[in-house]
């Protein structure tokens, strides 16, 4: 292959993305991560996409596709966005001073003070800066670490805040763990919801953070309505910190700003990232008081004791700022409550007509579709035999034809569960939410007969993973 980039003199991205285009998954097989092609291949999830907008995506030949992932949660204000796409374009001719480190930032300073003073809960007034989810939870943890002097975090069974090794050893996904149980110290799991098991951890005095979603991401999972206030309550009483990890439920996903606020808590420290960033540039933030920061930055000579050189970079800062101003003016908090309301009841209705759906659950565009054993003879013969091969084929055997013949892309929710998620850009729409419906139930009703579509796509899987 010509290295073309090294050879030309002027560089022309449009003419590399137009020379290349159709090569994605060679590109992701050869150099980037061959498991993950031959997965995407398997179940068709390999069209080569050459344009998104807002909630939807376009292949080579015009078809459009249906985005009920927003790239895990990234696409908040929807894919390509005009306004942070122009943000972009004025940041670029300011020639901006950017990243000085040794000297200061305008627009991360902006940034950090709209998030203060417009956006965060009361008490939260300083913020970090960082690149990723994970990363904003690593230095959450370590800043609970610094103030109160304690070893320990609980964090709940099924939760995730990332895959770095500090993030690992409060992952409560045991198949993110397995492989590395030997180098992840200091957590202690707790049942998501369980006030008790929690009082029980947090009264031996030596626990410097409780960490948890406010709405579990993998699988979707709602708390009791008294866990978080509860929760509140004993990290005051026995001072530790409570850390809401904010990253996925963040910026009107749950259909309010904050997963947190359907219950009213205030947390001591509230990671972000995701949809800050408009889906363009990488940004975590830890938002966190000011007594915390002290314990941290506590001389002169430790102002950099926990530092990132892309923090504060210009930037991610336009796109967190135009971010903000989008999902104020365009009421993307309203839009995500009232359309995940819409879709939740429709698909409730859905789970009355299908025996396969066991439960509807989620809070804004934040939802799971959960299946279970049927009763009728003839679908328990296929449910065993796919759960036989692995637990996640039941679900994808869903997805499969809800690409292939509706083109909406979607996921399954963790491993081994029979649960689909569903997480679209904030500006879906009702036009959205009924393709979506419409698709849905024609695939269900499918995956009611047997023999049928649904479940030869089942087989089909279940040969190659036992191949
Ligand atoms: N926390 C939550 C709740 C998440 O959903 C994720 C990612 O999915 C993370 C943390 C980790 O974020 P990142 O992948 O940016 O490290």
């Amino acid at each position: 292959m010509a290295l073309d980039v090294l050879a030309s003199t002027t560089f022309d991205l449009g003419a590399l993305v137009r020379r290349h285009q159709g090569e994605q998954l060679s590109l992701l097989s050869g150099y980037i991560n061959p498991q993950m092609a031959k997965v995407l291949k398997l179940i068709g999830f390999d069209p080569v996409y050459v344009r998104g907008q807002g909630a939807h995506l376009w292949d080579a030949e015009g078809h459009d596709y249906l985005d009920m992932l927003s790239g895990f949660g990234v696409f908040g204000v929807g894919r390509s966005h005009p306004t942070i796409k122009e943000a972009i374009r004025q940041y670029l001719d300011l020639d901006s001073p950017n990243l000085i480190k040794m000297g200061t930032q305008l627009l991360a300073g902006l940034l950090a003070r709209k998030l203060v003073e417009e956006i965060a809960p009361k008490g939260l007034d300083t913020v970090f800066f960082c690149n990723s989810g994970a990363e904003a939870n690593d230095g959450a943890l370590k800043f609970a670490h610094a103030f109160t002097r304690r070893q320990r975090v609980v964090y709940c069974e099924t939760g995730y805040h990332g895959l770095s090794v500090g993030t690992l050893a409060v992952n409560g996904c045991k198949e993110f763990r397995s492989d590395y149980e030997a180098i992840l110290s200091g957590g202690t799991e707790i049942p998501f919801g369980d006030s008790t098991r929690l009082e029980r951890e947090l009264s031996k005095g030596d626990v410097a953070a409780f960490i948890a979603e406010p709405v579990i991401g993998h699988g979707v999972f709602i708390p009791p309505d008294d866990f978080l206030p509860r929760a509140r309550e004993l990290c005051t009483r026995y001072g530790t910190l409570l850390i809401a990890d904010e990253v996925q439920t963040g910026f009107g996903r749950t259909g309010k700003l904050f997963g947190c606020e359907h219950w009213n808590v205030v947390p001591d420290i509230m990671t972000l990232s995701k949809s800050l960033s408009g889906g363009y540039c990488p940004i975590g933030a830890i938002l966190y008081p000011r007594k915390v920061y002290d314990a941290v930055f506590k001389s002169l000579d430790r102002c950099m004791v926990h530092s990132t050189t892309f923090g504060q970079n210009d930037l991610a800062a336009v796109c967190g700022l135009a971010t903000l101003d989008v999902i104020r003016n365009e009421g993307l908090v309203e839009n995500s409550a009232r359309i995940g309301a819409y879709l939740k009841s429709k698909l409730s209705g859905l789970a009355e007509k299908y025996e396969l759906i066991q439960e509807v659950r989620g809070l804004g565009l934040m939802l799971a579709i959960e299946f279970g054993a049927p009763k009728s003879l003839a679908l328990k013969a296929g449910w065993k035999m796919i759960h036989g091969v692995n637990h996640d084929l039941f679900c994808q055997s869903i997805l499969v034809p809800l690409m292939m013949d509706h083109h909406i892309l979607a996921q399954v929710s963790g491993h081994g569960r029979d649960i689909i998620k569903l997480i679209p850009p904030l500006v879906f729409n009702q036009t959205d939410a009924d393709r979506f419906l419409d698709a849905f139930d024609q695939v269900l009703a499918a995956a009611h007969r047997l023999p049928g579509p649904i479940w030869e796509v089942g087989s089909r899987l279940a040969k190659a993973m036992l191949r």
